[in-house]
């Protein structure tokens, strides 16, 4: 069985390695078959794709896309796209445009709460001029002494509750599902088993990424416990719904989980790779 990795991030989001270093990492710990999948951004995959045929291993063009839905935050991975389709990169561009100004926010949040500069502080961490993520905030604090890693830093400052929150209006499930078929993509709900979210508000929200044209829910992934594997692999089942997995690989020293860490695909789902 060949090795699946469909989920990770390189400079071109929050990642802390450039694309073929992200790749050669991955292949490296003996994964077959790796997307590339930068928030909101589609720039690393030409780099990517040539760094897999060097290493001899096969890629998918991926990306993660931000979604509001109801009051929360959700990720879509995108798999299997053109990165040339315009609509696709048109909404792409339409969702990084309000990170700039969120930053802004987050900053005077955290300026209230009596952190100054972090804007600027972020910024020293910011690795693409087209995007500007909560991850270089946290590493900024933790540089800062606000907290010793960037897990406490989300924990205590950048999520709901806590001083340096802002909400935000990303795209709506549907738009995201649409531009990445238009792209001739599958989508895929991320790590679910990271929202704050009741029995029925998941079932809702299954229901409507079913019925909005969705195509699969990452079953395996760092966010999930091993108990979680099974929940998801059966909501999976339920909802006609294919599996994926991912790392979410961030950088080295950072996350959950590194490459070639995803154990194997419950059985009785089918995977969404299915007919790749
Ligand atoms: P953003 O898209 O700017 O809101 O940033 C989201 C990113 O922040 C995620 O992709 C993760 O890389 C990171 N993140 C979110 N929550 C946590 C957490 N609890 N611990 C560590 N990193 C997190
Ligand atoms: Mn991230
Ligand atoms: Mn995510
Ligand atoms: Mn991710």
């Amino acid at each position: 069985m060949p090795r699946y990795d469909l989920h990770c991030h390189s400079t071109h989001s929050d990642g802390l390695l450039p694309p073929a270093a992200v790749v050669a990492r991955a292949a490296a710990r003996g994964v077959d078959v790796l997307a590339l999948t930068d928030h909101d951004e589609v720039t690393g995959l030409a780099e990517a794709r040539e760094a897999a045929a060097d290493a001899g291993i096969t890629f998918v063009c991926g990306s993660e896309l931000s979604v509001s839905w109801e009051d929360i935050t959700l990720h879509i991975v995108a798999l299997q796209i053109d990165p040339r389709n315009s609509t696709l990169t048109e909404g792409l561009d339409a969702i990084r445009a309000g990170r700039l100004t969120r930053a802004r926010r987050i900053a005077d949040a955290l300026a209230v709460a009596g952190i100054a500069g972090a804007y600027e502080g972020a910024q020293k961490y910011v690795t693409s001029e087209r995007l500007i993520a909560r991850t270089h905030f946290a590493r900024y604090l933790v540089e800062a002494g606000y907290a010793r890693e960037t897990k406490d830093v989300f924990k205590r400052y950048l999520t709901r509750g806590n001083p340096g929150y802002v909400a935000h209006q990303w795209a709506t499930l549907s738009q995201a599902v649409g531009w990445i078929h238009a792209a001739g993509g599958q989508a895929v709900l991320a790590h679910l088993g990271r929202h704050d979210i009741n029995a029925s508000g998941m079932r809702r929200l299954l229901a409507e990424f079913r019925d909005t044209g969705g195509d699969a829910i990452e079953v395996l992934s760092p966010s999930h416990t091993p108990s979680q594997y099974v929940e998801f692999s059966t909501r999976a089942r339920v909802f006609g719904l294919r599996a994926s997995c991912g790392s979410d690989w961030h950088g080295p020293g950072e996350g959950w989980m590194d490459f070639g860490d995803l154990p194997e695909m419950p059985a009785g789902v089918v995977p969404v790779w299915k007919d790749w």
